[in-house]
């Protein structure tokens, strides 16, 4: 199968909203009037960013999943996106169920495949997404680092750590019950970008981030970009990782501590970190319901810089838990 065989077969469908797809030298795209394009590369890297034995449908989620993420984080629609694809070999056993699970997953939120590139090499995966924002009164809706304010509450969406939990596990630095792992390693291999919320929360949330690297490391990015600091109840935080509930049994298998690093620096997790003044609750809720993703409020905005950790009494904790950071 040549270069031309390999983009037609997997990848070249017929174009919808866009006004032209695959198959010319640029895809061209129109934006409705009246809205911005927002625009975010991320790649994944075979070895750094995912194990050579992933099932090759959840890696083609995967790809998509963390660049759909990013247009969550900025309240955007999403609109189309081009696949620069480096492989070794051109083979259908792993083209087939790649281009299922990375087109299933455009599908899901009308994103469409518009463009790219097809390179022998190392496997290595670039996806650039496009995505609509409203600009309304010359305003644009967009939901930036930059917002936050002293007195914001501070929010998670869905869960966080379970990601992390997995890759331990699949490392073979912790032990846990078949169950525990299954829902975590569910949630690292195929992690649900929080998209309806992202957008239901324009106009309500002050700022926003996604949550790839770990909380407090992609929360750190907030708190600089809007000149302010936070404080995080660890005892309302500790319950976001899943895959350990008590109803799953495993209590016990690891401390409390240990759970609560990767609810803080986990990574992977793909949940909206956000924040809202508190005259915004009932919207912060209203929004958490339509678009059916569980938000827990963990903490606020602080006018003093930095990031504190307290317990359920309000007493500092002196614990540091670090973010991942590729070249630290
Ligand atoms: P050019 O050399 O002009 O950059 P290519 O020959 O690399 O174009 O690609 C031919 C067409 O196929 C282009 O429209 C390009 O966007 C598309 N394309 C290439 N690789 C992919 C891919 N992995 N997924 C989707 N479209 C692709
Ligand atoms: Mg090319």
């Amino acid at each position: 199968m040549g270069e031309f065989d390999l983009i037609a077969r997997y990848f070249t469908r017929k174009p919808q909203r866009a006004a032209l797809g695959v198959g010319d030298d640029c895809a061209l795209l129109q934006p409705r009037p009246g809205t911005q394009l927002a625009i975010s590369s991320d790649m994944l890297v075979e070895g750094r960013h995912f194990l050579s034995t992933v099932n090759p449908a959840f890696l083609g989620h995967k790809a998509l999943a963390v660049n759909l993420s990013d247009l969550a984080a900025c309240g955007a629609e999403p609109l189309a996106f081009t696949l620069a694809l480096s492989l070794p070999q051109a083979d259908p056993a792993w083209l087939e169920p790649f281009s299922r699970g990375l087109l299933a997953l455009a599908d899901a939120h009308g994103c469409e495949l518009v463009g790219g590139d097809t390179t022998r090499g190392p496997l290595n995966i670039c996806i650039t997404v496009f995505g609509e924002v409203p600009v309304v009164a010359g305003r644009s809706q967009a939901l930036l680092r930059s917002g936050a304010r002293a007195g914001d509450d501070l929010y998670a969406s869905g869960t966080l750590g379970d990601a992390r939990l997995a890759l331990e596990v699949f490392r073979g630095n912790l032990s846990v019950p078949e169950a525990v792992f299954a829902q975590a390693r569910q949630r690292m291999e195929q992690p649900t970008p929080r998209v309806a919320l992202g957008q239901a929360l324009r106009g309500i949330a002050t700022a926003a981030v996604d949550v790839s690297d770990g909380l407090l490391g992609d929360l750190g990015h907030v708190l600089a970009a809007s000149g302010v600091g936070a404080c995080i109840d660890t005892s309302i935080a500790i319950d976001l990782i899943a895959s350990c509930a008590d109803s799953l049994g495993a209590p016990g298998t690891f401390s409390l501590n240990q759970r609560l690093a990767f609810v803080l620096a986990g990574g992977d997790d793909y949940e909206l970190a956000f924040t809202a003044p508190p005259s915004a609750r009932e919207a912060v809720m209203a929004a958490a319901r339509l678009t059916q993703t569980a938000v827990t409020r963990i903490g606020r905005i602080e006018p003093e810089p930095g990031l504190r950790l307290v317990d359920a009494r309000g007493r500092l904790l002196d614990e540091t838990y670090a973010s991942f950071d590729h070249f630290a």
